[in-house]
């Protein structure tokens, strides 16, 4: 039997590569994209597509009846940058989309839903190094509040109703073909371009802030992974920590020189450097190695080689 899917927010730095990775597996024709706009032409241009609101639920239902979907991946979001400018708007997307998302599968008009947590769910009073799966949990982003509350609402729908949600909690993703949308790690995709471009990159973060980062190709296998796996493995509803590497940015900057030796970074902390702050540094994924296999395979300097030639090769 194929699986119908939707994603929506599907033009954005993870729901296009995701969109790629789907119909790859499950066919180009069982796969619907959908996002706000055309902005996306690659994608648009790549396969079936719908404009969707993802605030608006009747536009969602209509389109699962058309497809026939039986599952989404709700990739729309306001990220944690983004967030910081626009709290309200942060709020009523992340919340009310999800709500949506989840009413639906609550209506049987859906049988399974991915939604992506994020680090974001921690802040200053949780352990920094090799953050547990549970711990405090004090966000101080408007961002991080909604990721936080999602996960709340993820388990409860499953406990409640039977909803079959399935979540990962990611770290910053580096890619090199959509650029990333108003996140804090946003720095990490930026310095490969500028690197390319102009052999220097002047870091919006300190040169010794670790974050845990983790390259695309690795993010969408552990979706594709958690999403293909028995429902009966699938232990925690809220959302799984997820690990790939940690890094700060005189580390990746070291990583570009071995490639690139002429390349310099400075440092210009803004206002991302406190949400950074707030952040672990390294996070404990052990649950979702041992409930579903999970295995990550790029380091940094496998990430540095693969985003440099995929972008010259871009750019040629
Ligand atoms: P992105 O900003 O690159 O893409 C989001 C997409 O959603 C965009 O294409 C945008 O047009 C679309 N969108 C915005 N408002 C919409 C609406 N009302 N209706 C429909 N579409 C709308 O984000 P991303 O980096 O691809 O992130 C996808 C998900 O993964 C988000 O939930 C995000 O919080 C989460 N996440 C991302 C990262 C990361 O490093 N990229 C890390 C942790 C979690």
């Amino acid at each position: 039997m194929s699986k119908k899917i939707l994603i929506i927010g599907a033009g954005g730095q993870i729901g296009s590569e995701l969109t790629y990775k789907l119909r790859s597996i499950y066919g180009q024709q069982n796969v619907i994209a959908s996002d706000l706009n055309y902005n996306n032409l690659e994608l648009v241009n790549s396969g079936t597509f719908e404009i969707i609101d993802a605030m608006d639920y009747a536009s969602i239902k209509i389109c699962c009846e058309k497809h026939d979907i039986d599952t989404i991946y709700l990739m729309a979001a306001i990220l944690s940058a983004t967030g910081e400018k626009y709290p309200m708007k942060a709020w009523d997307l992340n919340m009310q989309s999800l709500f949506h998302i989840l009413n639906l599968a609550k209506a049987k008009a859906i049988k399974k839903v991915f939604w992506p947590s994020s680090i974001a769910v921690f802040g200053p009073t949780t352990p920094t190094e090799n953050t547990p799966q549970h711990t405090t949990m004090e966000p101080t982003t408007v961002y991080g509040i909604t990721k936080q509350v999602g996960e709340r609402w993820c388990e409860y729908y499953h406990e409640k109703y039977g909803v079959d949600v399935r979540s990962l909690r990611y770290p910053g993703i580096i890619s090199w073909k959509t650029l990333p949308g108003g996140g804090t790690t946003d720095y990490a995709v930026e310095i490969y371009h500028e690197a390319i471009k102009h052999k220097k990159y002047e870091c919006f973060l300190s040169e010794n802030t670790a974050l845990p980062m983790m390259y695309m190709e690795d993010a969408i296998k552990a979706t594709v992974n958690l999403m293909s796996a028995d429902a009966e493995k699938v232990k925690i509803r809220s959302s799984y920590n997820l690990s790939g590497i940690s890094f700060t940015p005189k580390q990746i900057a070291a990583s570009i020189k071995k490639q690139i030796p002429e390349f310099e970074i400075s440092y210009k902390p803004d206002f991302r450097q406190d949400i950074a702050n707030s952040w672990p540094s390294s996070i404990d994924d052990t649950k979702a190695r041992k409930d579903w296999d999970w295995k990550h395979q790029f380091d940094l300097d496998g990430i540095t080689k693969d985003m440099l030639s995929n972008l010259v090769s871009k750019t040629k």
